[in-house]
Parts: C-alpha cells; sequence; structure tokens
C-alpha cells in the first residue's frame, strides 16, 4: 500500500543520516575469499571489542562451527534469545514470534566461509560476583571438497583457538570422520599456538542434531555424556588409528561434552517458508531447548577465555585474534 510505501521511505532517508548503524546485528569479522586466502575486518573487531564498558573486561567467547546447513544459525538465534531475556523464565518468547539474528536458512546454495560475530555483547554478573563480556560467534564452513575443506579447517582452527567454548554441531550421530576432521582441525590450531604443557583449547561441546535412538541413549547431556564416553573410549584391540585420534582429542580439551538433541519436525527441516516460530517446532525439541541452552549459557557456567594459563580481556582477545591470523597468512 501507499501508506507502507510512504513509511518505508522515510524510515531510509532517516537511517541514512545516521553515521552508523548502531542497531545489532551479525558482524563478517573472517572471511575466505575464492583463491582460499582470508581477511580480518580489524576495524569492526575493534569497534566491538574496544568499546569503553568492554575492553577491559574478561570475555567469554561462544562459538558454534560444524558442517553447513546444519541448523548452527538457527541455535545461535536462541541463544541470543536467551542472551537477551536473561532473568526471565520465559526466555523462549511469544509462540508466534518469528525468530530472528545470525541468518538461518534452507536449501542447499553455499555460502560466505568464515566468522561472524553478533555486534552486541553482553555483560554478565556471574555467581562468584566478577562481571563478564560474553561475545556470540557463528561460522560457516562447507565440507564438502577437498579445497573447502581446508578453508573449514582454517575457520574451525580459528574458531576453537578463539573461543573459550566450542560447540561442535553434528547432525544425527557423531561419525569417525566427525572425529577424524576435529583431529585436523584442532591440529592445525594447536601448530599455530605456543607449545605450552597445558591443554590448549578449553570446552568441546559435541552437539549431535537430529538424535533418533533416544531409547539407547536419552536426550540431554546426561545421554550425550554416556553416548560419547563410549565414542571416544580407547582400547587396546582398536585399530591404532582409531586410538590415535581419540588420544588427539582428549589430549587438546580441558573439558569435553556432549548433549543430544531431537529433530525439530519436518516444519523446521522442510518447509521453505517456515520463519522460527516456536508453534511450528516439536514439542520435544523445545523442550530440550529449555535445557540446553540455560546449560550452555547461565551465568554460572560461562568459561572465561584462557591461554596458556592467563585470563583474557576483550582488548587481549582482539590481539590474539589479529597474531592468529597473521601466522595463518604465513
Ligand atoms: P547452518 O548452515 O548450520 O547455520 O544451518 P541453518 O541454521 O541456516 O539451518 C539450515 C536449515 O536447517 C534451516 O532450514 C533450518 O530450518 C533447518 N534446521 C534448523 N535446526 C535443525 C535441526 O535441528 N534439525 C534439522 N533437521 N534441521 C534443522
Ligand atoms: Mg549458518
Amino acid at each position: 500500500s501507499w501508506g507502507s510505501f510512504v513509511d518505508k521511505n522515510v524510515y531510509d532517508w532517516s537511517s541514512e543520516d545516521e553515521e552508523q548503524d548502531t542497531r545489532a546485528r551479525p558482524v563478517q569479522v573472517l572471511v575466505v575469499k575464492d583463491d582460499h586466502s582470508f581477511e580480518l575486518d580489524e576495524a569492526a573487531l575493534s569497534r566491538i571489542l574496544l568499546a569503553e564498558e568492554l575492553r577491559d573486561r574478561e570475555v567469554v567467547a561462544v562459538s558454534v562451527a560444524g558442517a553447513f546447513r546444519k541448523g548452527k544459525s538457527f541455535l545461535m538465534d536462541f541463544m541470543l534469545r536467551y542472551m537477551y531475556n536473561q532473568a526471565r523464565d520465559d526466555w523462549l518468547g511469544d509462540p508466534e514470534e518469528p525468530l530472528t539474528g545470525f541468518s538461518w536458512r534452507g536449501g542447499s546454495e553455499r555460502e560466505t566461509t568464515g566468522i561472524q560475530i553478533w555486534s552486541e555483547v553482553f555483560l554478565v554478573d556471574k555467581p562468584d560476583g566478577t562481571k563478564v563480556a560474553v561475545l556470540l560467534m557463528d561460522t560457516q564452513g562447507t565440507f564438502d571438497s577437498q579445497s573447502t575443506l581446508r578453508d573449514s579447517a582454517t575457520v574451525f582452527a580459528l574458531s576453537t583457538m578463539i573461543s573459550s567454548m566450542q560447540v561442535y554441531n553434528i547432525s544425527q550421530n557423531v561419525q569417525e570422520d566427525d572425529l577424524q576432521h576435529l583431529q585436523l582441525f584442532t591440529e592445525y590450531g594447536r601448530l599455530a599456538m605456543e607449545e605450552t604443557f597445558l591443554k590448549p583449547f578449553q570446552s568441546m561441546i559435541f552437539l549431535v542434531r537430529d538424535w533418533s535412538f533416544p531409547y539407547e541413549f536419552p536426550y540431554g547431556q546426561e545421554g550425550g555424556m554416556k553416548f560419547l564416553e563410549k565414542r571416544l573410549k580407547i582400547s587396546e584391540n582398536q585399530h591404532e588409528e582409531l586410538q590415535n585420534v581419540r588420544k588427539h582429542i582428549h589430549s587438546c580439551f580441558t573439558n569435553i561434552s556432549c548433549f543430544l538433541m531431537p529433530h525439530p519436525g519436518l516444519k523446521v527441516a522442510t518447509n521453505p517458508h517456515f520463519d522460527g516460530r516456536l508453534k511450528e517446532i516439536d514439542r520435544e525439541f523445545i523442550g530440550n531447548l529449555q535445557v540446553l541452552v540455560p546449560w550452555l549459557l547461565g551465568p554460572k557456567n560461562l568459561d572465561v577465555k584462557e591461554i596458556n594459563g592467563s585470563k583474557i580481556t576483550c582488548r587481549g582477545l582482539l590481539e590474539y585474534f589479529k597474531a592468529y591470523i597473521k601466522i595463518y597468512q604465513g
């Protein structure tokens, strides 16, 4: 209608006048280009991490990584809802409200490989009285061919090095090649870091989506831990290669955990018009989302980023980000 046409124009004019768009949004801080080189948007990253109220705060960096089109950004948007509604039991929000934030979508087309961060960093009071800054990172990788595997390895390695909590998002099951990828990516990261007697990374959370054997291992974190223990078990009669993958993973992370998530229902998985509203998501999925997100992001569970045993501030994280990128750029 004319009304909305006029309104839109008025709105566009006013936003053009503003120097900078200050609304919270995803910011692409790392891009892997077609020639496999990558670029860090240092200016954008500095604008966010050097804000006066943040720069000297200890930082918790939460990342979600894994193959594309497996619901990473979709999950991230629920994490955003939780962060925006911290104190409330009804943080999941209105059943009819479309899901917004990082862009998530159906289809099988590939998207830019890289790292996006949410422009708003959240200040949270931990039960021990400290105030920490929480940074949410969404990654995009494809894992679909040799050439893109290398790009994905870079993105995965960097996001693991930069984060204090890495969520490894996997579909249906933890297969041997998921473990091999993790070994490759973390080795890629570890080589770039200073040698230390400490484990190089902090928390690794295996998040299995569309888990379909709840009668063997129930949904959630306890079922997940039992399942993962079995998958990561090292035994004498295993092939040496299988043993090495498992030893490597154990040696890289201080904490390893796992959460088994049910399928969200056919509307989420296949309906091109689905806009993320809760009403159309299976109840079982929502119930587990209500456990998963506070388990990851509840104030007492937030792990401050440490490098070589020292806690890192937002300002420090920016410096490490820049240093790590230089190593990969060679
Ligand atoms: P990303 O590439 O990993 O970030 O995936 P997106 O978050 O963009 O989601 C890709 C598609 O998967 C969308 O159509 C979502 O509706 C759908 N999706 C989201 N979560 C799940 C899930 O847990 N299981 C399944 N099967 N589909 C999901
Ligand atoms: Mg995505």
